[in-house]
């Protein structure tokens, strides 16, 4: 299986990859990239170079992602060429471009969070929208946005239109109502290649600074929410036709779920399946994507609680969380630079309070700048 991207999410699908009989390449754009440890094979090249998107073609079976920062009209080509890759362009699609996704979930009637899309603060549509709303929107460059970056949330109205001006500066922007929220979750899908489906459970995510700081199984909503996510989570995936894992970020507002976004990858809410579940995301996206049969999706825990270690101001090992006891440390093995993500800890067990003392504890030995919320 080629893979494009050598990321954290690339490295732990490499670390899985000989349980479920699949031989990893990675495209790395260099050898210090994390997933160059558990790859069978390492290619250097670009996500967007044609040249190196060929030679990994050449040297696999399926091609699947790390990240979606790619070039869709290369992967359109790849497949015309009778590449299997999974996801393919046509589900990428949604995770690529951000105003696309808002556009086909609004005609599918699914809920999101009201919205225009915008080539400039002069755009006939911007003015009645801003009108309707009570406070000011959330600001979003439909491409090339993650953890954060991307989003822009401006406390008035001049700074709304002189954001949308820097943002259209690289094109389209996505203007949207600010919600209230009174959480986040996410839902993890993993679809096959004959279009079976295995439901995750829902769990809480918990953001700081536009980032994703810890996920917590069980998730915290009414049995309401998370029947609701399962129903939502099924048509989104027969809408977007992915293979491997679909990861669903939703807002809780209202006693209601507002999809934020979705992407067509192993994603972050889901590494507490490695301890906690039955078969890890991970496990599930090679076998989904490599045509064998779904793994269990069950928890096979009470609870567990994932948090991510973020590089502060000073230089940190896993060292010292390694001796935190009953977490499990998971390191990316990055160099350390501010700002980060360089590992993450997680902890399982029968008491969820517990369980988030003790991944808190273990991130901050670690180093993470984070502070818990
Ligand atoms: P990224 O793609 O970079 O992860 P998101 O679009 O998920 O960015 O936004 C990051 C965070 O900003 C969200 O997790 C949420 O906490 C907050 N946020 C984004 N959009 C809205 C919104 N419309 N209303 C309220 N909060 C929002």
């Amino acid at each position: 299986m080629g893979i494009i991207g050598a990321g954290q999410l690339a490295l732990m699908m490499g670390e899985v990859g000989h349980d479920v009989g699949v031989e990893t390449i990675v495209l790395a754009t260099s050898r210090d990239e994390p997933a160059s440890l558990s790859g069978d094979e390492v290619l250097l090249g670009e996500a967007k170079d044609p040249v190196a998107l060929t030679n990994l073609a050449n040297a696999s079976q399926v091609i699947t992602f790390d990240h979606e920062l790619v070039d869709l009209e290369l992967i359109v080509t790849l497949e015309r060429e009778g590449i299997a890759v999974r996801p393919g362009s046509h589900a990428l699609r949604f995770a690529v471009d951000k105003a696309y996704q808002r556009r086909r979930f609004l005609e599918a009637a699914l809920p999101v969070p009201q919205f225009v899309i915008v080539k400039s603060n002069t755009d006939p549509s911007l003015e009645p929208f801003l009108e309707k709303l009570s406070n000011e929107p959330v600001l979003k460059a439909p491409r090339g946005g993650y953890d954060g970056r991307g989003v822009l949330f401006p406390r008035s109205r001049e700074e709304t239109l002189s954001m949308i001006e820097q943002l259209s500066v690289s094109g389209e922007v996505l203007v949207e109502e600010r919600l209230e929220l009174d959480g986040e979750v996410a839902q993890l899908i993993v679809r096959g290649v004959d279009g079976e489906v295995a439901l995750y459970p829902l769990v809480t995510t918990v953001q700081s600074q536009g980032m994703c700081v810890e996920v917590r199984y069980p998730a915290e909503v009414s049995e309401a929410i998370a029947a609701q996510s399962g129903v939502l989570a099924r048509r989104i995936a027969s809408l977007v036709e992915g293979v491997g894992v679909l990861a669903i970020e939703f807002f809780v507002a209202n006693e209601e779920l507002f999809i934020n976004e979705i992407a067509l990858r192993p994603h972050n809410s889901g590494h507490w399946t490695i301890e906690g579940a039955a078969t890890s995301q991970f496990a599930n996206h090679l076998l989904a994507v490599s045509g064998q049969a779904l793994g269990d999706t069950s928890a096979i825990v009470a609870n567990a609680v994932m948090v991510n270690v973020v590089g502060g101001d000073e230089p940190s090992s896993p060292q010292a969380a390694r001796e935190v006891s009953g977490i499990f440390v998971h390191d990316y093995a990055k160099a350390w630079r501010p700002g980060r993500k360089l590992g993450h800890v997680t902890s399982v067990g029968d008491d969820a309070h517990e369980a988030h003392v003790r991944a808190w504890q273990g991130a901050r030995a670690y180093g993470t700048v984070m502070k818990e919320v």
